[in-house]
């Protein structure tokens, strides 16, 4: 009857150990799959072409229209370069003369929220489908083309977002070389993260929303000449379309 009851106990808790482990690792997979946007793990993303051969590499812009943005501009066009700007609905409608040079410029305009609020990973997917729509709408009203490409805040996928998706249709487009000018003020590492990354295919991530940016732009776009790299928009990168057809 003991050892029974010793046998039962061992195996009850072996149980229970087995069943939180089983519970740890799923949770561990589902934090990685929503926080590491090139997973796929709730939405299909495209963060690089690394099937591209020739040096050709594309630039990425978050967060903007804000008031470096002109700057940022000004540069990309001092180099000949187009680029892709993943704009915050609300800023696209503070800023419409920005997001006019922007796309009269050639660069691609895209969607990246509306308020881009820190509890945009909690809403339900009404809340961000009406966040993803108004955004368009505004880009629309700019630009007169309505964005095929959406870039998650944060690169957080979720359920909800997933769903919105399956409405909206944007392409998702993540990123394979993050500068962290978001966060770091130190040009120096800033530039030496991105540069060390360099790669056929792939796709950088910046924010135009700080002087800091902007300086290590220019440096960027020196040492990608002087390495023979081509930067060309993502939709050239991707095989992609950025914008509906009317
Ligand atoms: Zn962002």
């Amino acid at each position: 009857m003991a050892i029974t009851l010793a046998l039962l106990s061992l195996f009850a808790s072996l149980s229970w150990w087995f069943l939180g482990f089983a519970i740890l690792v799923w949770m561990t997979i589902v934090v990685i799959g929503s926080a590491w946007i090139g997973s796929n793990y709730h939405v299909k993303t495209h963060c690089s072409n690394l099937s591209e051969k020739e040096n050709k590499i594309a630039i990425t812009f978050d967060d903007g229209p804000s008031e470096f943005t002109p700057k940022v501009l000004e540069l990309l066009e001092r180099f000949g370069v187009k680029a892709a700007f993943f704009c915050i609905g609300k800023n696209v409608d503070a800023h419409p003369e920005i997001v006019r040079q922007m796309f009269q410029n050639g660069h691609i305009v895209a969607n990246h929220s509306y308020l881009h609020g820190k509890d945009f990973d909690w809403k339900n997917s009404g809340e961000v489908l009406s966040e993803l729509a108004k955004t368009d709408e505004a880009i629309s009203k700019v630009c007169g083309r309505k964005p095929r490409f959406f870039r998650p805040p944060y690169g957080v996928t979720n359920p909800s977002i997933a769903k919105a998706l399956q409405v909206t249709k944007h392409d998702v487009i993540g990123w394979n070389i993050r500068s962290m000018d978001g966060f770091s003020k130190d040009e120096n590492a800033i530039y030496e993260r991105i540069v060390r990354q360099i790669k056929p295919g792939a796709i950088i991530l910046m924010h135009d929303t700080s002087q800091v940016t902007v300086n290590v732009l220019e440096r960027i776009l020196l040492t990608l000449r002087e390495k023979n790299f081509k930067i060309v928009p993502i939709d050239a990168l991707l095989g992609l379309t950025a914008y509906e057809e009317d």
